[in-house]
């Protein structure tokens, strides 16, 4: 006789929750960013300071100078290649980007973070 394990049905519900969660705290974040943008102002790198991979926000985003030390399983999208060089959310071009997520900042070209979004 096969026993119930009335936990189970639960227990999926609640990883649901948690991804649903995750993916809503990600898209807040872009929205979020996308308000500290300044119209007719386009950021410069070389202005900017680079991120530290210590930053709490860098800590919360996962962000990392090199996104090939990135386990492709723990990424969102399926994509071989996501770095901040072909993100929606950076600016411009060169070894050191303006990103929307972490305004006042240069991200690596070679970096990744948990936002990832790939451009239009
Ligand atoms: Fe910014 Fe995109 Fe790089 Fe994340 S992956 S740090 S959002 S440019």
């Amino acid at each position: 006789m096969r026993a119930l394990n009335p936990h189970s049905s639960c227990t999926k519900e609640i990883t649901l929750s948690k991804i649903a969660r995750r993916k809503f705290l990600q898209l807040s974040a872009v929205a979020a960013a996308g308000c500290f943008v300044q119209p007719g102002r386009e950021a410069h790198a070389s202005d900017l300071p680079q991120l530290s991979e210590d930053d709490p926000m860098a800590q919360a985003m996962k962000y990392t100078h090199d996104a090939s030390t990135v386990d492709p399983a723990t990424r969102n999208n399926p994509a071989a290649d996501q770095t901040c060089a072909n993100c929606a959310l950076a600016q411009g071009e060169g070894d050191w980007l303006p990103c929307q997520i972490f305004p006042g900042k240069a991200v690596a070209a070679a970096g990744w973070c948990s936002v990832w979004a790939p451009k239009a």
